[in-house]
This record gives structure tokens, C-alpha cells and sequence, in this order.
């Protein structure tokens, strides 16, 4: 079990990902933009961050860089979620700081497998049956 911290702006991204994640036994924290889930990060100090990289205001990237200077924040690891698969945003995430790297839509497979390479100790158990939205 992890405690993860969703910053996604999308609803059903949100939706899904707070699915995906409660499945195999993981508390989520959530929020909507990169100024809210910084100061939650701060406050709460979940075990892991999925970072969408497109979100209102400051950008994902950004606030990813900014975790990984604050000594309260930069040791969580950090997955930038994307809409769009595509080398480039994955060359950008590792320049900003992120250790993972997933684009959406969600597979439960590929993130619980981002997970568990990051936190191997959070040991969660996916489901049979692929889900995708
Ligand atoms: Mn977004």
C-alpha cells in the first residue's frame, strides 16, 4: 500500500486513475492543479506523485522541477502523465526531474508496473481484466 497524489486536471482522468489506483489497496490524495498539489506534496508527503503535464496555470514539467529543488519534496518519485506519447514529452519529463514517464490514456498494466518499479515495497496485485478509458 502507497499513498499516491494524483495532480490531474481531466475528471475522467482523475476518475480513472483514483480507480486504478484504490484497486490494489493504494490511498490516493488528489488534485486539480500544480500550486494545489505542491503545497499537498509539502503538507502530506505521499509516496509517489502522478503529475499530468498539461494542467492549468503552471504546467506539470514545472512543478515537477520545483519538487525535485525543495529538499521537503524531492525525494518522491514522480510520474508524468501525458496525452500524447510522444519522445519528445519523455526527453522533457527526465530533463524536469520525473522518474517515470506514462502516457494516457491509463493502462492499469503499464501503471501498475510504474509503480511497482519505483516502490517495489508497495507490492499491489492487478486485476485480471484490462481496463482502459
Ligand atoms: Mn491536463
Amino acid at each position: 500500500m502507497a499513498r499516491v497524489l494524483i495532480i490531474e486536471d481531466n475528471p475522467a482522468n482523475m476518475k480513472l486513475a483514483v480507480l486504478l489506483l484504490h484497486n490494489v489497496g493504494h490511498v490516493t490524495l488528489s488534485a486539480v492543479d500544480a500550486e494545489t498539489g505542491m503545497a499537498v506534496a509539502r503538507t502530506d508527503q505521499p509516496d509517489l506523485i502522478l503529475m499530468d503535464i498539461q494542467l492549468p496555470g503552471m504546467d506539470g514539467l514545472t512543478a515537477t522541477a520545483l519538487l525535485k529543488q525543495d529538499a521537503i519534496t524531492a525525494h518522491i518519485p514522480i510520474i508524468a502523465l501525458t496525452a500524447l506519447a510522444m519522445k519528445a514529452d519523455q526527453e522533457k519529463s527526465q530533463t524536469a526531474g520525473c522518474d517515470g514517464y506514462i502516457a494516457k490514456p491509463l493502462r492499469y498494466a503499464e501503471l501498475y508496473a510504474a509503480i511497482n518499479g519505483l516502490l517495489p515495497e508497495s507490492n499491489p496485485t492487478p486485476l485480471p481484466q484490462s481496463s482502459q478509458i
